[in-house]
């Protein structure tokens, strides 16, 4: 099978060769479908698997071909109070994961004028609020980071259509779960009406599960 099997936007298509990725990863073969079709997704996949591209690709295919009805792109127009907010989060453990997604994605949303951003801890602030201040649609940050800015009310959740936690094991072993659930409870979306979370864990113990049970809706379970 190959990437063009998948119906993609022309550009996203074009990005992907761009990156030269011919052939889809089983991840990638198994879970972009589900993504697609809309279902919350609980996939256990290593570092390596591609599972970047696998919940990036769909996610930025789907704000790129229905755009106007999620957001304007037309970055110039906002201001600081009506900015646009993300519609796309996605929760990453460390600075590093953070940033390799955040470059991931650059990669397949170039010509798309989506724009992504990314925050994460260990890092001044202020670069990073400036950078959200210009709005995005695709943010990726670490929960930590990501709970600061939104208490200093410079970033919103209400236009997040989509929630993405990787490597959720290793999120919850650097004991992030007060933060990912203060973030899941403000990303509820009163202007699309539904949010899809898809989670990706090395491992699945209890407390995946237990995340997996409080977060997804009636979710399809992908081990690869
Ligand atoms: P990940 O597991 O998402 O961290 O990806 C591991 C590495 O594999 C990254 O450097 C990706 O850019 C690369 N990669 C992911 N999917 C593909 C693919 N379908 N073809 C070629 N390289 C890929």
């Amino acid at each position: 099978s190959s990437f063009d099997d998948l119906t993609f936007s022309e550009i996203i298509q074009a990005n992907i060769a761009l990156a030269r990725y011919d052939r889809p990863t089983p991840v990638q073969k198994y879970a972009i479908p589900i993504i697609m079709a809309g279902r919350d997704l609980m996939a256990c996949a290593q570092t390596g698997s591609g599972k970047t591209a696998a919940f990036l690709v769909p996610m930025l295919n789907h704000i790129f071909s229905r755009g106007p009805e999620l957001f304007s792109f037309k970055p110039r127009t906002y201001t600081r109070r009506n900015k646009q907010y993300p519609v796309a989060l996605v929760l990453a453990p460390t600075r590093e994961l953070a940033t390799q997604i955040y470059i991931e994605a650059r990669k397949f949303a170039y010509r798309s004028l989506i724009r992504a951003c990314v925050v994460y801890g260990g890092a001044p602030v202020e670069e990073q609020l400036r950078d959200l201040d210009r709005g995005c649609q695709l943010l990726v940050g670490t929960p930590g980071r990501l709970t600061d800015m939104l208490k200093r009310d410079r970033v919103g959740l209400d236009n997040c259509r989509y929630l993405v936690l990787d490597e959720a094991d290793r999120m919850l072993d650097m004991g992030f779960e007060p933060q990912i659930r203060e973030i899941v409870e403000r990303s509820s979306m009163p202007v699309t009406g539904q949010r899809q979370t898809l989670m990706f864990s090395a491992t699945f113990p209890k407390e995946i599960q237990m995340l997996a049970r409080d977060f997804l809706d009636n979710y399809i379970f992908l081990a690869v």
